[in-house]
């Protein structure tokens, strides 16, 4: 059955996860009606949270970074990241276990660039001053440019003065950037670690991304007491309290339009929702593909085939029947060499063999995340996009992670495991139409980066995109930030060209 209706309001926004929950709060905010429309029970996407077996797992994200941005965020609406989360920061930050053992990585500069000296004599000194150039680079980012909204390069003509100006190095590659500065193959992984897990190579990567370093050393990382979906939670109080509408399970199966610009969305089950804008924030290239009429679609599929994806990842959630106390609350397994494993991922799309992997350990900082005297763990291996299962993989990996772990805590975790679910490249399709199943979006390769990103400004007048696929890219705070952007163009939007008369607009 059909039926339509206005629903009285000015913006739909698609999807629920971190860039639509701030898209809906901004535009509520500027003092539009907004509804959110989600596919799925529950609102978060990627960072939504399940229970199983008395434990409480996050489905994605699990490292809070950048705690600038959130303070930012709830500031805007008259609130405080303190008075909407318990944040704890984390120390160690983590933990990077090598072939020959764990290396703590302290909180703070400081205390990291002993550890460097440890290991690299003259490297205390050269951190401090890695980390100054990134302190530069994260505040020129922050303040002049993740707030644009990346229409055309005009936007950046000042980055390039500024570069001029400061000799930075943003463009030469992370890998030779971080050479300059460092030699141990122990401290390149360190440094090297937070733009391959969101990203690719570090020799694809420019150095601009040193600012990632900066945002985990000095910022620090932190966590939200009760796990990350309390991010989502607080931002949906927000929300509500600026006055966005939600509706869950409603599956928006086409972006409907009057040959001039967006009107509004039809859902999965036939019912017409009607405004004057639109915003999209699931997959990009799903939105394009299979929601937008073909004379609207800016990028074709060989667009999409020739784009880096970042990993893909195969994730298990697991339940353990024992406290774990040689763990961290964050743990990187980087006993066997990134390069063949990299290789798998950005050149020969295939299956590695001894793949690095993070494992999450949330429940030593939070016991309120597993029952009593056990511990809720969160593995994730980084794949290529769009490998197929043949079958026995989920079960082979598995298995090759408690050897690993077995390797280094001197014991077998695999008769205390009690529950365990796997999500890889078929779920990321199923659940978020995923393009290739990817699991955050574009690779922050140069080519990908700033203007060079897929376009918020959809040929379709009234429609913006938003979210990680969008500038300025993957990552929570990112993608964030990138509906505070998609807001503020959409509000331009409806100054400019007012609202749309629905003259067919009645339930029927
Ligand atoms: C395993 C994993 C670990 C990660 N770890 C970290 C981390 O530690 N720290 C960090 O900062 N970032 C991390 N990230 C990245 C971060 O989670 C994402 O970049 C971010 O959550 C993306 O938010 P989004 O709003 O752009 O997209 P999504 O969260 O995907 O939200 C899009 C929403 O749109 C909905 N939707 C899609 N299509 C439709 C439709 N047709 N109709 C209705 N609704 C629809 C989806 O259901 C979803 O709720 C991780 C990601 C993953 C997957």
């Amino acid at each position: 059955m059909n039926h339509n209706s206005s629903s009285g309001h000015d913006v739909l926004v698609l999807g629920a996860g971190f860039a639509g929950l701030a898209t809906a709060s901004y535009l509520s905010k500027a003092g539009h009606k907004v509804k959110v429309l989600e596919r799925h029970d529950q609102l978060g996407g990627r960072a939504r949270k399940f229970e199983a077996e008395g434990f409480t797992f996050d489905m994605g994200p699990s490292w809070y970074w950048m705690p600038d941005v959130f303070e930012r965020y709830f500031e805007d609406f008259g609130s405080e990241v303190n008075k909407e989360m318990n944040l704890v920061r984390l120390d160690p930050s983590y933990t990077v276990w090598f072939d020959d053992g764990p290396l703590e990585i302290p909180a703070g500069l400081d205390p990291l660039a002993e550890v460097f000296e440890s290991i690299e004599p003259g490297a205390g000194d050269k951190l401090h001053a890695f980390m100054a150039e990134a302190e530069v680079k994260y505040n020129i980012g922050m303040n002049k440019f993740v707030n644009k909204p990346a229409h055309n390069a005009l936007e950046f003509a000042e980055w390039q003065t500024l570069v001029d100006a400061t000799r930075l190095s943003l463009f030469t590659s992370f890998s030779a950037f971080a050479r300059k500065h460092f030699t141990h193959p122990k401290l390149l992984q360190i440094m090297e670690f937070p733009v391959l897990f969101l990203g690719a190579k570090p020799q694809d990567t420019p150095a601009l991304y040193s600012l990632m370093n900066y945002a985990d050393t000095c910022l620090g990382t932190w966590y939200p007491m009760g796990g990350m979906n309390e991010i989502v939670q607080a931002m949906v109080r927000v929300a509500e309290r600026m006055g966005v509408e939600f509706q869950c399970n409603a599956e928006v199966a086409a972006i409907l339009d009057d040959g001039r610009r967006a009107t509004g969305v039809r859902l999965a089950d036939g019912t017409e929702v009607h405004a004057s804008a639109v915003v999209a924030t699931g997959d990009y290239h799903h939105t394009e593909q299979k929601l937008l009429a073909p004379q609207w679609r800016r990028y074709d599929q060989s667009y999409w085939e020739n784009r880096t994806m970042s990993p893909s990842s195969l994730l298990y959630y697991v339940g353990l029947n024992t406290r774990v106390p040689e763990l961290q609350h964050h743990n990187l397994f980087f006993d066997t060499p990134f390069g063949p494993h990299a290789e798998t991922i950005y050149d020969s799309i295939s299956w590695p063999n001894d793949p690095l992997f993070y494992v999450s350990a949330p429940s030593r900082t939070d016991e309120g995340v597993a029952p009593e005297g056990c511990e809720n763990l969160f593995f994730l291996i980084p794949l290529a996009p769009g490998l197929d299962e043949q079958g026995g993989e989920r079960d082979r990996y598995f298995e090759e992670i408690m050897v690993r772990l077995e390797r280094h805590l001197g014991r077998d975790l695999r008769p205390h495991v009690v529950y365990t679910r796997s999500f890889a490249h078929k779920e990321f399709e199923q659940e978020y139409s995923s393009f290739k199943g990817n699991a955050y979006g574009l690779a922050n390769t140069l080519r990908q980066t700033a203007f060079w990103k897929p376009k918020m400004r959809s040929k379709l007048p009234g429609l913006h995109f938003a979210g990680q696929l969008t500038t300025p890219g993957p990552g929570v705070p990112p993608s964030l930030i990138s509906g505070e952007v998609a807001a503020e163009e959409t509000s331009k939007f409806l100054k400019c060209h007012g609202a749309v008369e629905h003259a067919t607009a009645h339930a029927g």
